[in-house]
């Protein structure tokens, strides 16, 4: 069948559809207005002379009965031979009198509201009763023979399920053409399940998380050889959670496991399960489950599991029903296996605090191996794993280059190599240098140069004070970090320009002269601004609000204020500590702590804003020096601005 048949098809089927709904929906409503009778009740109801007129089919009959007073009846029927003699007098179609149908009957009677609930359709199937038309007669029911509806009878009889096998057959016929696709294969999992034979990545290729590898390399064994536990009756974990941040190597360290057991690798990610229709979700669990078990020894990774797996209950307002399907499909799944076919589940997931208790129970996802963000040896690790196969010129220092990127993730450093390498592309170089690699850092800190967006003279000798500014206080603040290199290129999404800073080393601890100096210098570029042009502007707005949160910081979390005293106050949310499905509980704080923590706070700022202010005043000529310079050549290293401020 080539495409243009399919649409004749698809087209047909669709007109069909149509008729269907315009005949067969008034044929619906009049059915469902229908009340079904026995023959006796029937025969009761006559007896009673609650029936006011039938129509006698060949099998069924047909009528309108009274649910009133038997009183009243005598008014219907007068009206009912009224409407009759207006029929005589109107014309059918064929020119012929017309006999109303039973459902005009009713709506005309109906007309007499008081009664309009008591008159109701009915419908009994007619049994062999000889003196049925005797009894009617005797009860002075209207009653007339009727042929059942052509129509009606052609429409249930024929084309309802010519119809049905027709769309049947098609949505069979479509569903063979595309595996997954059709109507009917909807339970099956649309072939999104990826069953890889070998990932290719092995653990050599993820670097900087070796305590997660080492909790692992137990489950590629087990994979291996699971003899071997068994014969020790060794129980091995059904499930592994994967925590960490975005980018930190989760979903690589997944297909890594599987690679290095050689084993198949099944995923599926968590959003893929979130699908329209309520059921589809649990049918694709059922099935991934089902291939897998076929193919064991393997691996099911579930990545972002959050998605699914989130806490049922809560807060949450209604509506979630297929994820919570789907998310009782995977326990029971996960509860029907023993870990001894050889089938290990993996989920990885940035937002455990989501998950909801029951998939982290014992027998379920009862492993969980945290992946955080790379510490120097971890980031350097990962750089020289990406360096692989890229040329590097003989002075890059990759340690140097991990010493400069605390916080980046796996997926930044592989960024800033690929980064580095394009650059060096661009340039015709024919090795990757340091310098490239150092762009490279900056454009994925900072975001891109944007050489385009070209400031006014006015705005330009703003940002050039600002800066000197920020580096001025550094250069005077025995607890910072040493300025590293100044810039006054717009980079990115908002930042005019900036400062950098770089410790001598990885910093784990701070201590509270240096959160102090950290302060100091964030409000260096407000002080500088104040001090040479006079006036404030907007640009000092992020500076502001970090300087804020880290005297906040100060005071509530680590209890470095005389006046509060050593009282946690907040906490630092670590979802990767939290109890899954908890809420947190904000801490409680009297209203006169609170106003107190406020004016700790503005007296911190105020007094290092003070402090700030000093040292630019002292040191003014060492600024405009800096400025001037910045402001003709934009960019000034570490070893540039020393100089300049040095003895000044
Ligand atoms: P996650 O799933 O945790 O969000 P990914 O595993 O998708 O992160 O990581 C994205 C990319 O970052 C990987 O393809 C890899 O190139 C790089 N990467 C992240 N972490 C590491 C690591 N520890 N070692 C090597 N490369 C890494
Ligand atoms: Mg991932
Ligand atoms: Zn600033």
């Amino acid at each position: 069948m080539d495409k243009r048949w399919r649409k004749i098809i698809f087209s047909a089927f669709y007109w069909l559809l149509g008729l269907l709904v315009i005949f067969g929906l008034p044929q619906l409503w009049i059915n469902m207005q229908t009340r079904e009778l026995s023959y006796s009740d029937f025969k009761d109801m006559l007896a009673r002379e609650r029936i006011i007129e039938v129509r006698l089919e060949k099998e069924d009959i047909k009528g309108i009965l009274f649910n009133g007073p038997r009183k009243d009846i005598g008014r219907l029927r007068e009206k009912l031979q009224r409407m009759e003699q207006e029929a005589l007098a109107s014309r059918g179609f064929y020119n012929k009198p017309r006999q109303p149908s039973l459902q005009d009957v009713l709506k005309k009677l109906r007309k007499i509201k008081e009664y309009r609930n008591q008159i109701v359709l009915f419908h009994t199937v007619r049994v062999n009763d000889p003196k049925l038309v005797e009894e009617l007669d005797a009860k002075g029911v209207e009653y007339s023979g009727e042929k059942q509806g052509m129509f009606s009878e052609i429409f249930w009889g024929t084309i309802i399920p010519i119809l049905f096998w027709v769309g049947l057959w098609f949505l069979l016929i479509k569903g063979m053409r595309q595996p997954g696709a059709g109507l009917l294969s909807i339970g099956k999992s649309k072939a999104k399940v990826a069953m890889e034979k070998d990932t290719g990545v092995r653990f050599n290729d993820v670097a900087g998380c070796e305590e997660a590898k080492e909790e692992l390399k137990e489950v590629v064994e087990f994979l291996k050889q699971p003899q071997k536990f068994e014969r020790l009756g060794a129980k091995i974990p059904k499930g592994v959670l994967l925590l960490g941040p975005p980018g930190t190597g989760k979903t690589l360290l997944a297909r890594a496991l599987a690679g290095e057991a050689e084993v198949p690798f099944f995923s599926i990610s968590g959003s893929e399960f979130v699908e329209m229709f309520v059921g589809v979700g649990a049918a694709r669990v059922r099935d991934l489950f089902n291939q897998a078990k076929q193919n064991a020894p393997c691996i099911i990774f579930i990545d972002e599991i959050d998605a699914i797996g989130k806490f049922r209950g809560g807060m949450v307002s209604g509506g979630h029903e297929e994820r919570e399907q789907t998310l009782n499909q995977l326990l029971v799944e996960m509860d029907g296996f023993e870990p001894n076919i050889g089938v290990i589940l993996l989920a990885a997931t940035n937002r455990p605090e989501v998950l909801d208790p029951a998939l982290l129970r014992p027998g379920r996802f009862d492993r969980q191996v945290v992946l955080d963000a790379p510490d120097v040896q971890g980031r350097e690790a990962i750089l020289k794993v990406h360096a692989r196969g890229k040329p590097l010129a003989p002075d890059v220092d990759l340690r140097s280059i991990a010493l400069r990127t605390p916080g980046f993730s796996g997926a930044d450093l592989a960024n800033i190599m690929n980064e580095a390498a394009l650059l060096a592309a661009k340039k015709g170089a024919d090795q990757i240098t340091q310098d490239h690699l150092e762009e490279a850092v900056e454009k994925v800190f900072a975001g891109p140069e944007r050489k385009s967006r070209r400031l006014g003279k006015n705005e330009r000798k703003r940002v050039a004070y600002h800066e000197s500014g920020h580096a001025l206080v550094a250069f005077h603040s025995p607890n910072a970090a040493p300025v590293a290199k100044i810039s006054i290129i717009p980079r990115g999404k908002a930042a005019l320009g900036y400062t950098l800073q770089l410790p001598q080393e990885e910093r784990y601890l701070m201590t509270k002269s240096e959160l102090l100096d950290k302060i100091r210098v964030s409000l260096g570029g407000r002080a500088a601004e104040d001090v040479v042009l006079g006036e404030l502007s907007s640009g000092a707005e992020n500076d502001l609000e970090v300087a804020t949160e880290m005297a906040k910081s100060m005071i509530l979390r680590f209890g470095m204020s005389d006046k509060i005293g050593p009282v946690a106050l907040a906490r630092e949310r670590s979802p990767y500590l939290k109890i899954p499905g908890m809420q947190e509980q904000p801490e409680s704080m009297s209203p006169e702590l609170a106003a107190e923590v406020d004016k700790e706070v503005r007296r911190i700022l105020s007094e290092q804003y003070q402090r700030a202010k000093e040292i630019i005043e002292a040191h003014r000529e060492a600024l405009d020096l800096v400025a001037e310079k910045l402001l003709v050549e934009e960019i000034m290293s570490a070893e540039e601005f020393r100089n300049l401020v040095k003895d000044r």
